[in-house]
């Protein structure tokens, strides 16, 4: 045996085992693979029809903390994200327009054209928040028609499916176990159906498989099948992504709980009825954000992206240490007093570890203490503090501070690995600024006091437009030159 693997089986040893709430069984279950050494895991992706918004993100950095664990503990893991580009209609229940399409009418521009650059800002934003796109796949829906008529096909073939004016549907009646996801109440799930119900369908819970393009109308996005020419219903993409990527059964399946009482129900009917066996073994949803307590609604305008937070000088490191404080089951509301909060703790993180030496290693006890937090449906709130308590300890040598912070940030992904000493930013000494520049700054940072941010952002462009950049610090701003 060598040296490395000795060190890695003795690593894993001292992992206990990892503990997830199940959305399947209501329970928090004890994680076995399917495989010993790799774990399947499918992400239900964004909908490219508009920029992702931070609630979006926080799913997916949800879905990358969960990847991250799962590494530490010593699984390989196949992660897919999918791209939905078409299908996805304005209800999540095959009512209304196709958000694609309605996208693409309202802004004048072809909906290909739309979904590619949404997707780019979607990459930029993963980026920047710590997910490594290198590791995952990301397919579009509308590279997997074949795949999905085929599995329409199947359906259809087995007595699931059956059609009506305008499309395909799937018969939920003959699904004995439909709504087992959640326990959902299908009752209740009906009573609050909307009012432009389909009336042909058998079942209001029925679900289109394939819709057809209206009659006289020409769709910019549509493909020939089998029973005319249309397009996929949104479920059925991320069944047959996942069976073509993934295979027939999965580890973990992840969503907002927003997918459990239809979407999820949906892809787990017209899987198992495919297969005749479990999809997937691990249902895992994330809680949804509110801004300043209000659900994020575009009627609201209170939509708050990642440029925003930008903008208003946060890193976006500092937004996913903000998620991180919450467990991810547990609803959050967003605010920029949170957000402060958020970004001066990790600056003070940043600091204090910059400090510290190299060379140590990870205490035992802290170890213990983290592994035991993240195996515990990944209560990543409890690990935040486990190593806030860990800097202040007295008994630990600085050097094995430094060693068990970076292992924490492995799982964290607070980037502290990357982060530089300030010394190496080319800071401007106040008196060398040219007096216009010291003005704006001023001006600038007594808006930012003030909370007047739309204020502050122009200051910055002008300061910017001064050829210099500013960096916003916990306490204080400070300007390098560009
Ligand atoms: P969509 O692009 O609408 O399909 O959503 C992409 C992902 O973001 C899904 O997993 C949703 O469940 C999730 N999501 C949407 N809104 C929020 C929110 N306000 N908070 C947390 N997650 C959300
Ligand atoms: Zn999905």
């Amino acid at each position: 045996m060598g040296l490395f693997s000795f060190f890695k089986k003795r690593d894993k040893a001292e992992l206990p085992p990892l503990r997830f709430h199940n959305t399947l069984s209501g329970n928090l279950d004890v994680f076995e693979p399917l495989s010993r050494s790799q774990v399947s895991m499918y992400n239900c992706g964004p909908t490219v029809y508009d920029e992702q918004h931070i609630g979006n993100l926080k799913a997916y950095i949800f879905a990358d903390t969960l990847r991250r664990v799962l590494n530490l503990w010593g699984y390989k893991v196949r992660q897919v994200i999918n791209i939905t580009d078409v299908g996805h209609l304005v209800s999540d229940a095959d009512e209304g327009e196709d958000k694609m399409e309605a996208s693409a009418k309202k802004q004048g521009l072809r909906a290909q054209d739309i979904a590619e650059r949404v997707t780019d800002l979607f990459f930029k934003d993963l980026d920047q928040v710590g997910i490594d796109r290198s590791k995952i796949q990301f397919p579009r829906a509308t590279k997997f028609i074949a795949e999905q008529i085929a599995l329409v096909k199947a359906l259809w073939e087995k007595g699931y499916a059956y059609q009506i004016d305008d499309g395909i549907y799937f018969d939920t009646a003959k699904f004995k176990e439909y709504g087992k996801l959640g326990h959902i109440d299908l009752e209740h799930l009906k009573e609050g159906a909307r009012v432009e119900e389909n009336m042909q369908k058998k079942s209001p819970h029925d679900f289109a498989l394939w819709k057809f393009s209206k009659k006289g109308e020409k769709r910019q996005q549509e493909w020939k099948s089998p029973w005319g020419k249309g397009f996929p219903g949104w479920h059925i993409e991320c069944t047959a992504m996942i069976f073509k990527l993934l295979g027939k059964q999965i580890d973990i399946h992840t969503g907002g709980i927003d997918h459990i009482p239809v979407h999820h129900n949906n892809e787990i009917a017209q899987a198992e009825a495919i297969t005749g066996k479990q999809y997937v073994r691990y249902w895992m949803h994330g809680a949804f954000i509110t801004i300043e307590g209000k659900k994020i609604s575009k009627s609201l305008g209170n939509t708050v992206y990642l440029r925003n937070i930008i903008d208003r000088g946060y890193s976006a490191r500092a937004l996913r240490y903000l998620f991180l404080t919450a467990h991810y089951r547990t609803p959050m509301n967003f605010t920029w007093e949170a957000m402060e909060g958020a970004s001066q703790a990790l600056s003070r993180l940043s600091r204090t570890f910059l400090e510290l030496p190299q060379g140590g290693s990870v205490p035992e006890q802290f170890k213990k203490e983290l592994y035991a937090a993240l195996s515990n449906d990944l209560d990543t709130p409890s690990a935040i503090a486990r190593v806030w308590e860990f800097t202040k300890d007295t008994t630990v040598s600085p050097a094995g501070k430094r060693a068990g912070i970076l292992l924490a940030d492995r799982v964290l992904g607070l980037g502290l690995s990357d982060a530089r000493p300030s010394a190496t930013i080319k800071v401007v000494e106040k008196s060398d600024l040219p007096e216009e520049v010291q003005t704006l700054m001023e001006e600038r940072e007594a808006a930012r006091k003030a909370k007047e941010f739309e204020k502050a952002d122009e200051l910055r462009k002008k300061i910017e437009g001064a050829g210099y950049e500013i960096k916003d610090l916990p306490e204080r701003s400070e300007v390098v030159k560009k």
